[in-house]
Parts: structure tokens; C-alpha cells; sequence
């Protein structure tokens, strides 16, 4: 018996299946499939050659079958408890990997979902998909980079959901970033942030009010005195170029309340090393004055990077 029993079609999606017997049906029915997976109220019949690139469903598979297992349109039923929307991006990638890495590609201009992302990487570490994985963490890691200077705003949604998601699937590099990523939004813009007291659990919730404090009180450090460095004696800057740098320090760091960003430091210190003298307040400076200058902006990004995991106690 080739076809898909009548009443499965009927569940399928809630529509009908397509009467032709040779079409796939875009719900992974395979008339030729040879197991069939039950999730949620769904199922769907697919080839057992296709799930062997999970190690635990290879090891499942080379076991003898029992002779009373369920039985579906001639196929051994099994049942997956797991989410029917995760298993479709799984099988998606099964099937249609070319499709989806060429569709879902950021580098192609067509941004991963979030929701696809987590399912994948949900299925792939709970069954051992390894390349599937592979490919879910780098997408984590290309929002929530180890290097957290290279936060962009595609960084910002989802950034509580990628600190849950990161402890159910065992992906700790991307907490750093997805921390960070928090703790700079405005929670009363709506962002992220607003939400994320109902996501993270309480103990996560207390590192992101921690860290946060944290990256205040360290930028608070910088506007008060702005040349001034908190292990070390004080850069020898020149009496002349002083009251400029601190100016430029001030003006740069200074809290904007329009910005839709709670404190981005890691940003505008980067923005500063990148100015390369274009700021009027810096044309001003003499040349050691300008080296000692550059040497506190990028010792200062040195010590925010390495006090973020600290700062939320990772
Ligand atoms: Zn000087």
C-alpha cells in the first residue's frame, strides 16, 4: 500500500492531501517513505536512509524491529516527542538542504528565523545531527558573536530567548554577546528588553540587572574623569591637550536620551577608534598626546571585553 491513509490526509495541516500519488506533498509525506514519525497530532512519512545522519536515530534504526511496533500505511510508526514546527525545519533541511542554506542564508540578504534556528538546533543536539549543529551554533555565533565587539543590531532581538536557548542546547560561547545584547536595550522602548522578565528565569533575569549595572558604573567612571585610569597611574597627557580630550571623552560617552540603546559602549568606543582625528576636538591634539589617547580608548575596549563575563557573573 502505497498511499497515505485517508484520515492522515485529513490531518495533514488541516488539509487535504494532494490526490496525485506521485507529488511530495510539501508536508513530508513520501508515498515511498518507509517509517513513519508521529509529532504532536501530525506525522509524516519520510525515508529512514535520510534520518540516519542522526547518531541516535542510526543506532535506533540498526536495531531489530519489533514485530509488534505500530503499524501506519505499512510503515513502523514512531513517536517523537518533540515540537511538529521544529521537525519541519529539520526535515526541510533533509530534504531541501541546498534550498534552505541558499534561501536562509544572511549572506544572501534572507536572514535566518530565529524559530527555524532554535528548532534545528533543538532537534540536531537532542538527536546527534552534527553538520545540522554545526551549522544552527554558527548561525547563533554569527548574532551573538564570541568577540563582542562585533555586536550589530541583529544581535538585539531574540536575545533572551538565545540566553534559554543556549542553556537547553549547551552553546555557552553565545551567552557573552546575548547578555550584553540585553543589557543594552531600552526596556521601555519595547525592545527585547522589555520582555525579557518573562522569559529568563529569575536567575538569569538578576545577571542582566547586574551586568547592566555594571556597564553603567563603568562608563559613569569614564564621563567623571575621563583620563583617568582606574589600575594604573594617569596617562602623562600634556596640560594643553587635557581639557580637549576630556571635552571629546564627554561629548562621545555623555548618555543620549534619544538613542534607542540603554548604554552601547563597546559600540561608541569603537566609533571612537575608527574617527582617526576627523573630530574637530581632536585636530587639536599633539602626537603623543594623540598615542596616549588611542592607547586608553583601545586599553578600555581590552577591559570591557574581558569584564563582560564577569560583570553578569557567567
Ligand atoms: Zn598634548
Amino acid at each position: 500500500m502505497a498511499s497515505p491513509p485517508s484520515k492522515r490526509r485529513r490531518e495533514w495541516h488541516g488539509q487535504v492531501a494532494p490526490e496525485d500519488e506521485d507529488a511530495i506533498t510539501p508536508s513530508f509525506w513520501f508515498k515511498d517513505g518507509d517509517i513513519v514519525l508521529a509529532i504532536e497530532d501530525k506525522s509524516c512519512k519520510v525515508h529512514r536512509e535520510k534520518l540516519t545522519c542522526s547518531l541516535i536515530f542510526s543506532d535506533m534504526l540498526d536495531l531489530p524491529q519489533p514485530t509488534d511496533a505500530d503499524n501506519v500505511d505499512g510503515c513502523p510508526s514512531v513517536t517523537l516527542y518533540d515540537l511538529w514546527r521544529d521537525w519541519m525545519v529539520v526535515l526541510e533541511w533533509l530534504y531541501n538542504r541546498e534550498y534552505v542554506t541558499i534561501q536562509l542564508s544572511p549572506f544572501l540578504g534572507k536572514p535566518v528565523i530565529f524559530d527555524s534556528l532554535s528548532g534545528a538546533l533543538r532537534i540536531s543536539t537532542k538527536y546527534e545531527i552534527p553538520k545540522l549543529r554545526d551549522w544552527a551554533v554558527s548561525e547563533l555565533l554569527s548574532r551573538w558573536p564570541k568577540e563582542l565587539e562585533e555586536l550589530s543590531t541583529r544581535g538585539l532581538p531574540h536575545a533572551a530567548e538565545a540566553i534559554n536557548l543556549a542553556r537547553e542546547c549547551d552553546v555557552p560561547e553565545i551567552l557573552p554577546a546575548a547578555f550584553y545584547a540585553l543589557a543594552i536595550q531600552k526596556w521601555h522602548c519595547y525592545a527585547e528588553g522589555g520582555r525579557s522578565h518573562v522569559i529568563l528565569g529569575s536567575v538569569d533575569l538578576r545577571r542582566v540587572i547586574s551586568g547592566r549595572e555594571g556597564l553603567q558604573d563603568y562608563l559613569l567612571q569614564i564621563v567623571i574623569d575621563p583620563l583617568a585610569r582606574s589600575d594604573n597611574p594617569p596617562p602623562p597627557f600634556c596640560a594643553a591637550c587635557v581639557p580637549h580630550l576630556e571635552r571629546y571623552w564627554r561629548e562621545r560617552l555623555t548618555p543620549n536620551a534619544t538613542s534607542p540603546y540603554a548604554c552601547w559602549l563597546l559600540r561608541d568606543l569603537l566609533a571612537m577608534a575608527k574617527e582617526d582625528g576627523h573630530n574637530p576636538l581632536l585636530q587639536t591634539i599633539c602626537a603623543p598626546c594623540s598615542f596616549l589617547h588611542y592607547s586608553l580608548l583601545y586599553d578600555r575596549m581590552r577591559t570591557l571585553k574581558q569584564s563582560v563575563s564577569r560583570l553578569f557573573q557567567l
